[in-house]
């Protein structure tokens, strides 16, 4: 990739990318370098690109093309209708992560006062959702993590959310506090699956992704210490890998949760599970 080559068009610079990465990718690197829409793309391919653009979009299609995920690249993604910051400290929120979301709000709608936890928050995508579509709701968000908890709080500033951020290993900073509504995406990878060395899953933080010889650790500490930080009657909803489902509906069984279930995201996996606490026997 020669540094003498002069700065083609949008379609020429397209072209060039598309013989290293997809196409899809290539577009949204693009656009990311002009700052521009996805139609002035496509209704100005004879634009000239400025030399510094030129030189920008190149290396972000190198590194790409090393495999670097295109989130981290442009440094946000998409989640249920927001654009949230991410970098290599978080976790890349996922599109089957919305179904927690609508879990919640249908399950919820919104009762003022009534508060909500998010534990492993990350980005904070699942606590600030929450946050702006509960009204009146108190929403805290946990992490382990103090640059994730960053990426989080910028989030919540730029997107207007009040969300209060707590740093700490699960339930560990929150003393004696109950919630109406604990929700998580904890890791859940096994720790010798081959996934966690595939793509763009490489790039993230292992900590947000694997949990021990299963997959199960962090799910099986979270349900057994929810009870103890729920109110009468609350929710706990769980996100878990595909084959996870009767696993953690075991663990809900367990721990004395009431109105087990789970839920299939858009491909029709079980991808989350959750219960009710009934209060003390
Ligand atoms: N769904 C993610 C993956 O398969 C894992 C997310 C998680 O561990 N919370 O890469």
């Amino acid at each position: 990739m020669a540094d003498t080559l002069a700065a083609p068009d949008i379609a020429g610079a397209l072209a060039w990318a598309r013989e290293h990465i997809e196409l899809m990718d290539a577009r949204v690197l693009l656009r990311h370098v002009l700052q521009c829409s996805a139609a002035r793309l496509v209704s100005h391919p004879e634009q000239r690109l400025a030399g510094p653009d030129w030189s920008v979009f190149r290396t972000l299609v190198e590194r790409r093309a090393a495999g670097e995920p295109v989130a981290y690249l442009v440094g946000e993604r998409e989640f249920f209708g927001r654009n949230f910051l991410v970098s290599p400290a978080v976790l890349i929120p996922r599109p089957e992560t919305e179904l927690l979301i609508e879990l919640a709000l249908a399950r919820f709608g919104s009762r003022p006062g009534s508060r909500v936890l998010d534990l492993g928050t990350g980005s904070g995508a699942i606590a600030i959702t929450l946050a702006l579509e509960l009204d009146a709701v108190d929403l805290t968000a946990v992490d382990a993590s103090r640059e994730a908890l960053w990426v989080a709080m910028a989030n919540a500033a730029r997107l207007g959310a009040s969300v209060s951020f707590v740093q700490g290993d699960w339930f560990a900073a929150l003393g004696e506090e109950r919630f109406h509504l604990i929700v998580s995406n904890p890791p859940y990878v096994a720790e010798a699956d081959p996934h966690l060395a595939d793509g763009d899953v490489r790039f993230e933080p292992q900590s947000a992704l694997a949990a021990g010889p299963e997959g199960l650790d962090d799910l099986q500490i979270i349900v057994a210490e929810a009870p103890r930080h729920l109110e009468r009657d609350g929710w706990l909803l769980l996100e878990h890998g595909y084959d996870q489902a009767c696993a953690v509906r075991g663990l809900l069984t367990d721990a004395g949760f009431s109105e087990i279930n789970s839920w299939a995201d858009l491909a029709g996996i079980e991808r989350v599970s959750g219960g009710r606490w009934p209060g003390r026997p």
